[in-house]
């Protein structure tokens, strides 16, 4: 199959012939592509299905979202080839982290030195990790990559699935896997249900030139009105990062450019002097997602879809690309033993080691976003208590430190 100029029916690394697969993965996102290089070697057909054109996933746009990437997940990415398809000035070193309660000079600091390490993770564009993995897609040479397709219903069961596409096609495998962002209609097509929480906020991102500098520390602030924070990038970039109720919001984006970025230093009481602007602006709603199933019969969720994290704790992609590795190691378990990718014993495993992975880190990000999005006076003094016993107790400090830090412990069932 080849490219055409709408962007549709276009495959990489071959053409979907038959539609049978082993297994086929909803979604060529970061995770979706993730999971199928995790995959090789696995001796499986792995298509993957994914509704934008083959120009967006070749050269994936800038998309405002600058990933705080664990050093965790670096070393899954390192293992998946993808790392090395970043180059040097798109990685961002973080060295520390300062989170203040409005107005207030405390100030909990998390500092990479505190743990024996030099750096916290790297800050990466979303759309230079997406790349990176598609790149390495290229190299790999196995998965194939059906671009421009939408998949519009999905049925999996025991003795395998079918995924229906919009131009009506069917594709068909033994294992299904959504990994097609947290508002997933392969999950509600699996009649999966999913806890989901509207934050009533909206979130705003752009790059601007900082006038003083921010020594790769990264700095976020509880102010009335809406949290903000600033991520420092290599030279004098930083990534601005407002959350404002969605009338706000929307008042905020229809500022020219410029007035924004004064509005922000005027915030941030000029803390890095004058911002230029240095990007356009995107806005994402904030809404959490918790799948309350990750895996059915010959079907399983991974990346946003299982859970979709608040950006606040920096999670999403650090979650999504460790779960992945965990369906992956579970699947080839399954393999080598000769039953299956669809294994219920290997899906059961996942399920059972991503929740226990996941869900805490779910439900103490939830709570702390909606700690740190209300402007009542208990929630104020709740902040300043947190932040408080944050300082008070190095080792509560350093448990966090360590869970970006540390490398991960998978299970293989
Ligand atoms: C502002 C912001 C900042 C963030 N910062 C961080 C951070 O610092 N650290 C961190 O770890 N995470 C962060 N995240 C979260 C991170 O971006 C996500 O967790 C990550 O992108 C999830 O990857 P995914 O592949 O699961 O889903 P997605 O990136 O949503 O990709 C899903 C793919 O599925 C495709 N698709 C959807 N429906 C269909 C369909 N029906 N048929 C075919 N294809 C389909 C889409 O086109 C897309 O390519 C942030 C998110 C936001 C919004």
């Amino acid at each position: 199959m080849s490219k055409d100029k709408t962007g549709a029916d276009v495959t990489t690394n071959g053409d979907a012939g038959s539609g049978e697969f082993d297994v086929i993965i909803v979604g060529a996102g970061p995770v979706g592509l993730s999971l199928s290089l995790s995959l090789r070697d696995a001796g499986l057909d792995v298509a993957l299905i994914e509704r934008l054109s083959l120009d967006a996933i070749t050269a994936p746009p800038y998309d405002g979202r600058e990933i705080a990437l664990s050093l965790r997940s670096v070393e899954i990415l390192q293992r998946l080839g993808a790392w090395k398809h970043i180059a040097d000035d798109e990685i961002s070193p973080l060295r520390s982290a300062n989170v203040t309660n409005g107005r207030s000079s405390t100030c909990l600091r998390f500092d990479a030195n505190a743990v024996g390490v030099d750096k916290l993770g790297f800050l990466i564009s979303n759309h230079a990790i997406r790349r990176a993995l598609y790149s390495e897609h290229c190299d790999a040479g196995e998965a194939i990559l059906v671009t421009g397709a939408e998949a519009v219903t999905l049925c999996a069961g025991a003795n395998g699935g079918a995924v229906s596409l919009a131009d009506g096609r069917t594709l068909r495998a033994t294992l299904l896997v959504a990994a097609d962002t947290r508002f997933s209609a392969a999950r509600r097509s699996a009649g999966i249900s999913a806890s989901i929480h509207d934050f009533g906020k909206s979130m705003i991102v752009s790059r601007v030139k900082a006038a003083r500098a921010h020594n790769h520390v990264a700095w976020e602030c509880f102010l009335p009105g809406g949290a903000l924070a600033v991520l420092p990038l290599n030279g004098d970039i930083a990534s601005l990062v407002q959350t404002f109720a969605p009338e706000e919001a929307r008042r905020q984006m229809a500022l020219d450019v410029n007035a924004y970025v004064d509005a922000a230093a005027m915030r941030l009481k000029n803390r890095f002097g004058a911002l230029h602007p240095a990007s356009e602006r995107f806005v994402y709603p904030l809404v959490g997602v918790y799948a309350n199933r990750f895996v059915a019969p010959g079907f399983a969720l991974t990346g946003d879809a299982a859970v979709g994290m608040h950006p606040v704790t920096a999670h999403g992609f650090n979650l999504g690309v460790q779960g992945q590795e965990i369906l992956a190691n579970h699947i080839h378990h399954a393999v080598r033993r000769k039953r299956g990718p669809a294994d219920p014993a290997a899906l059961a495993a996942y399920e059972r080691d991503h929740r226990r992975l996941s869900a805490p880190l779910y439900w103490s990000t939830l709570a702390l976003a909606e700690l740190y999005s209300r402007e009542s006076f208990p929630a104020r003094i709740a902040r300043r208590a947190l932040l408080d016993v944050g300082r008070a107790l190095p080792p509560a400090r350093r448990l966090i430190l360590n869970s970006l830090t540390q490398p991960l412990q998978t299970a293989t069932g």
